[in-house]
């Protein structure tokens, strides 16, 4: 629904003319009404975390006696506060990420380096899981714009296809220059066999705090925010991020970054506040 203020004034040179202004609030209030889901859900999402510990350090002086115990609940506690820092940052991520514009400093960014790099970033999970991550595609593509912001992008991908394929799986990522609509660009893909997102879940999976798999995703530290980051990252390039996915089959990622840097006035007003 459009939401549109009429007021009328009379002139301040006082000659009898009325003025009339008609305010269009609907974006306004829909960033009002996304920072209000925004701050709900935080707080919903640290409750959890904050009530384990909490519990979790009773248990401990209850258990005074029993090492075995001991060692059980910090352990546990030690997961949770894990978990509750891993909240913390991303949620920092992801306010920081509205707030600049990352085109007001762009650079030429390597997308070799910053496909290694996010590799790296999550080579203890891969090796944990013994999933083989294989980078393929073009070398040499280049994009302008935020080294950082596209690490974070493509290493939240690559973490996700780690963390929702089996054990033993395959990973893969590749660059690729494409013309779309005759505006070159970068497409970085990043594919798996794993689980796969049914079509239903798939309109949701760049909401924030949106999970398919609550428990699987809890248990590898998932926040629900990674899609979110990467949605906003590639948009704030001029870029966006699609999917195509299959139950039982796998899925693969595409970011898709323009070449040049496009314009970051058509931010994704779902996105949130500024
Ligand atoms: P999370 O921190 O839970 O991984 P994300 O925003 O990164 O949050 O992803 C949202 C949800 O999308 C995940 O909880 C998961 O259910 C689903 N998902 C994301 N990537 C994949 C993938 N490669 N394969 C299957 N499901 C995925």
């Amino acid at each position: 629904s459009v939401e549109v203020v009429i007021s009328a004034r009379v002139a301040p040179l006082g000659d009898g003319l009325v003025v009339i202004v008609a305010e269009d609030l609907t974006a306004a209030r829909r960033v009002e009404a996304t920072r209000r889901d925004f701050v709900a859900n935080v707080s919903h999402e640290l409750k959890t975390p904050i009530g384990a510990v909490a519990l979790l350090a009773e248990a401990l002086e209850g258990a005074a006696d029993d090492p075995q115990a001991v060692h059980r609940f910090a352990a546990r506690l030690s997961v949770e506060s894990q978990r509750l820092s891993d909240l913390v940052q991303q949620i920092i991520d992801l306010s920081r990420l509205q707030a600049d514009d990352p085109l007001a400093n762009t650079e030429p960014v390597d997308i070799d380096d910053v496909v290694q790099t996010a590799i790296d970033r999550c080579r203890v999970d891969a090796e944990r899981r013994d999933i083989a991550v294989t980078v393929g595609g073009e070398r040499g593509c280049k994009v302008a714009g935020s080294r950082d912001q596209l690490i974070v992008a493509v290493g939240n991908l690559v973490e996700n296809a780690i963390i929702y394929s089996d054990t033993g799986a395959r990973v893969a990522v590749a660059a690729s220059r494409v013309s779309r609509g005759g505006v070159e660009a970068v497409e970085i893909t990043v594919s798996d066999n794993g689980i796969g997102i049914s079509r239903s879940d798939l309109e949701r999976i760049f909401e924030r705090f949106y999970r398919v798999d609550f428990g699987r995703s809890r248990a590898n530290g998932g926040t629900g925010l990674g899609l979110a980051i990467v949605k906003h990252i590639a948009a704030s390039h001029g870029g966006d991020v699609s999917v195509w996915s299959q139950l039982g089959q796998g899925s693969t990622f595409t970011i898709n970054l323009p070449v040049t840097a496009g314009s970051a006035a058509d931010l994704d007003p779902d996105l949130g506040p500024h």
